[in-house]
């Protein structure tokens, strides 16, 4: 029997699309909403015969309608890398703010849990190292990023309103960088960018003198934390990452080691408002989810590395 029906939206991206796996197998219905901007067809590909899953194409910045009981909503739709949200700017500000409002909306009329895929973004270029949920930021709102980072540190307001508000029982996970298979080969992050360019043999492109920081959590053990939080009754932000922190420099030549590579590595100019360091400082998830990742960048890398190989 059904443990209940979840809608994700952005279901058919990268965090979406294991998620799916996930509930589908702990034996919930899913239904998937993607307008597909980022998300790609195939990552849902091998569930379309599985009779507990529907997949709507659909851009949830629109009222979302659906019939009959919903235990939940997960909104993951967004645009997520830096060089998807600068392409799509409008759409990254109207899926964190109309989308936010949306799928709150439709939590409330279902009397659905309601969990918001927020970002360690909201945090900027921070000041602190590492990054406590009460730390509140250094944001740029005019800056490249200061789209993705506004909306979803309005969709964190808003979903804490609507918590206050109108009781909806909300999750708020400030998801710190995560890697892995199903990421896009092009979406410009650093994993997908130097792996593809270590297995082609071309220099690897390190922004900047390569001395900022990034910790990097493997999907499984995100998606683990995310499943975990959505469970639990915590209403207020938590931070799921991997707080094990490589500077991008030292990263890329993990990189060139695991992948066997001859590339070199050469350095560009650093993005606007790149930020220098990040590093969740996961006390609460691991004090009141009981979680912290558990596979090493290493181990992570290699099953990533072997996803590129077979899609090259
Ligand atoms: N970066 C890099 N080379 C690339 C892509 C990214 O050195 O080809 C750097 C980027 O400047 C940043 C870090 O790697 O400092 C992580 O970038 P990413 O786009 O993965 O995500 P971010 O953590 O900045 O949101």
């Amino acid at each position: 029997m059904s443990k209940g029906r979840v809608v994700i939206t952005g279901g058919a991206g990268f965090i979406g699309s294991h998620l799916c796996d996930k509930f589908l197998n702990e034996d919930y219905e899913v239904i998937c909403l993607d307008n597909l901007i980022t998300g790609d067809i195939s990552n849902i590909e091998h569930l379309s015969r599985n009779k507990n899953f529907t997949f709507i194409e659909y851009d949830v910045t629109n009222y979302i309608y659906i019939s009959g009981e919903v235990s939940g909503i997960l909104h993951l739709a967004s645009c997520a890398s830096p060089v998807d949200y600068q392409k799509y700017p409008i759409q990254t500000l109207k899926v964190g703010a109309l989308g936010t409002h949306k799928a709150l909306g439709f939590a409330k009329s279902k009397n659905a849990v309601f969990l918001l895929a927020s970002t360690s973004e909201v945090y900027g270029d921070p000041t602190v190292n590492p990054q406590p949920e009460d730390y509140w930021g250094n944001v740029n709102p005019v800056g490249p990023r200061g789209v993705y980072d506004e909306s979803k540190r309005f969709a964190e307001a808003l979903a804490t309103a609507y918590h206050r508000i109108h009781g909806v029982e909300v999750r708020i996970a400030r998801i710190f960088n995560t890697y892995g298979p199903r990421m896009r080969k092009n979406d410009g992050r650093v994993v997908p960018t130097l792996i593809n360019q270590a297995l082609q043999g071309q220099d690897l492109t390190v922004f900047g003198d390569g001395s900022q920081t990034r910790s990097f959590c493997y999907i499984d053990d995100m998606i683990e934390g995310i499943f975990l939080l959505y469970h639990s009754s915590v209403t207020e932000p938590i931070n799921l990452g991997n707080p094990d922190e490589k500077r991008i420099n030292e990263f890329a030549e993990i990189i060139l080691r695991l992948t066997g590579s001859k590339s070199k590595i050469v350095y560009q100019e650093l993005p606007v408002d790149d930020p220098k360091m990040r590093c969740p400082d996961i006390t609460k998830a691991k004090n009141l989810l009981k979680w912290e990742p558990e596979t090493s960048l290493e181990e992570g890398l290699k099953k990533t590395i072997d996803f590129f190989k077979r899609s090259l």
